[in-house]
C-alpha cells in the first residue's frame, strides 16, 4: 500500500515516453511533421483500421471541428447531456448552434434514448423551425451509452451523432448483431472525439483525436484544423499551382487546431501501452467494486449497461450524503486528510451562468440527482493493488456522522 497522496487521476509517464519526446525535440519538426500522420495511422490501427483519424490540439478543438465538418451551422440546434464537461456544449456554441440539454439517467449519468426523446420534444417547442443538427452523447466515466439505439433515433431526425468519447478510450460494447466494438471504431457514430489531457487514459499534455468513417468530413477537418489551407495541387482552383512551390489556397475559414509533433510523439509512445493501461484500469475497477461492497447501499458504483465492457476513466461512485448525514465537502476534506484526493464530475452544465443567462433556468431531475451524489475517487494505472481498499477504508471513516 502506498502512503503517498492519491490524486483522483494521474498520468503515467515512463522513460521511453520521455525519450520519444526528446527525439522529436532533436529533430527538424516540432509541429506539422511526420509524427502526426504516424500517430493518426496507429490510432486508426488500434481501432481496427476502418476509421479516419484527425489529430488536433485538444478534444475541445476536435468537437468543434467534427460538428463544423458535419455541417452544424448558426441557428441549428444540438442536443448535449447536461452531465458532461463544459466543452461538449461549448463546441455547439462555437458553430453558432443553440444547445438543448438532455437529462441523464440518475444511476449512470448517461443520456438514454428516453432522455434524448424528451430533449427532442423540448428542442421542437423551444426552437420551433430550427433544424436539429447534432446529438452529442457522452460516455461518462468510460461507460458506453446505448449508441445503437441513440444513433437510430438521431438518424431518423436527420441529424448526426458525435460521441464525446473523452472518457471512454478502450471501452467496448456489443452491438445487437453480437459484434464487440471499441467506442473509437466510430460504429453507430458520425464521429467520436477523444482527449489526451493528462488526467485522461492516454496523455499528450494537451491533445485530441477525432475518429470518423466519413472520408469527406475527415478531409474537411484536416484542412480546417490548419486555417482551411489546401496544399494538394489536384484540389486547387489555380491550374498552374503545381508549378509554384510556394503556392497554397485558402478556400474556406479554418483555425489553428494543429497538434504539435512533440505531443504526437508522446501520444504514440503512450498508445503502445494503452492495452496495459486499460487492463490495469479494469483490474483496479474490480478491486474497487469488492472493496466498496461493505459500504452499500450508502455508496454505490454507477450502473453501466450489461452489454458493455468499460475502461473506466473515473471511479465515480454515488453516495447518499443525506442518509450519511455528512456534507460532500466535509467528506472530501476528511478524505484529503487521509491522503485521498477526490473530485466532482460534473456540475450540470445547464446550471452554469452562461447557459442560464442564455436559456433561462431549467430543471433536469436526473442530472440534479446524479450531481447531488457523485464523487470521483482515485483511479489511475500506477495505483497499488491495495489502494482501492485503502480508499474504501478512508471513505467509510469520512462518512461517519458528526
Ligand atoms: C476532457 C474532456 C473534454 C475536453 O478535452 P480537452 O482535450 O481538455 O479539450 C471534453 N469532454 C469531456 C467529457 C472531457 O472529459
Amino acid at each position: 500500500m502506498s502512503d503517498s497522496f492519491l490524486p483522483y487521476g494521474r498520468q503515467v509517464i515512463e522513460d521511453d515516453d520521455i525519450e520519444a519526446v526528446a527525439r522529436v525535440l532533436r529533430s527538424d519538426y516540432l509541429t506539422t511533421g511526420p509524427e502526426i500522420p504516424a500517430f493518426e495511422a496507429e490510432f486508426s490501427r488500434w481501432h481496427g483500421g476502418a476509421v479516419h483519424c484527425i489529430a488536433c490540439n485538444s478534444a475541445t478543438a476536435g468537437l468543434h471541428l467534427a460538428l463544423d465538418a458535419l455541417g452544424v451551422a448558426p441557428g441549428d440546434v444540438c442536443i448535449v447531456p447536461s452531465l458532461t464537461f463544459l466543452a461538449t456544449a461549448n463546441a455547439a456554441r462555437y458553430c453558432g448552434a443553440e444547445v438543448v440539454f438532455a437529462d441523464v439517467d440518475p444511476q449512470s449519468g448517461l443520456m438514454t434514448p428516453a432522455t434524448l426523446d424528451a430533449a427532442i420534444l423540448r428542442a421542437r417547442t423551444r426552437f420551433s423551425g430550427a433544424r436539429l443538427a447534432a446529438v452529442l452523447p457522452v460516455h461518462l466515466a468510460g461507460l458506453p451509452c446505448d449508441l445503437e439505439t441513440l444513433h437510430a433515433r438521431v438518424q431518423a431526425e436527420g441529424a448526426v451523432l458525435v460521441a464525446d468519447s473523452c472518457h471512454a478510450l478502450a471501452s467496448r460494447w456489443t452491438d445487437a448483431g453480437g459484434q464487440s466494438r471499441l467506442v473509437g471504431d466510430a460504429g453507430f457514430c458520425d464521429a467520436a472525439v477523444f482527449s489526451f489531457h493528462p488526467v485522461k487514459t492516454l496523455a499528450c499534455g494537451e491533445g485530441g483525436m477525432v475518429t470518423t468513417r466519413h472520408e469527406e468530413a475527415a478531409e474537411t477537418m484536416r484542412r480546417r484544423r490548419s486555417h482551411g489551407i489546401e496544399r494538394d495541387p489536384v484540389r486547387m482552383g489555380e491550374p498552374r499551382a503545381g508549378e509554384w512551390p510556394w503556392y497554397h489556397e485558402m478556400g474556406e475559414l479554418g483555425w489553428n487546431y494543429r497538434m504539435p509533433d512533440i505531443n504526437a510523439a508522446l501520444g504514440r509512445s503512450q498508445l503502445a501501452k494503452l492495452s496495459r493501461f486499460a487492463a490495469r484500469r479494469r483490474e483496479l475497477t474490480s478491486l474497487y467494486e469488492e472493496a466498496l461492497k461493505p459500504l452499500a447501499p450508502l455508496v454505490l458504483p454507477p450502473a453501466g449497461r450489461a452489454e458493455t465492457d468499460s475502461c473506466r476513466h473515473l471511479m465515480n461512485v454515488r453516495i447518499d450524503f443525506e442518509a450519511a448525514g455528512v456534507a460532500r465537502e466535509t467528506v472530501m476534506e476528511r478524505l484529503k486528510d487521509r491522503g485521498v484526493g477526490s473530485q466532482v464530475h460534473y456540475i450540470p452544465v445547464h446550471t452554469q451562468p452562461y447557459y442560464t443567462a442564455r436559456y433561462g433556468p431549467e430543471r433536469l431531475p436526473g442530472a440534479d440527482t446524479y450531481y447531488a451524489r457523485t464523487l470521483s475517487l482515485p483511479l489511475y494505472p500506477a495505483m497499488a493493488d491495495d489502494d482501492p481498499a485503502r480508499v474504501a477504508g478512508a471513505l467509510a471513516e469520512a462518512l461517519e456522522a458528526g
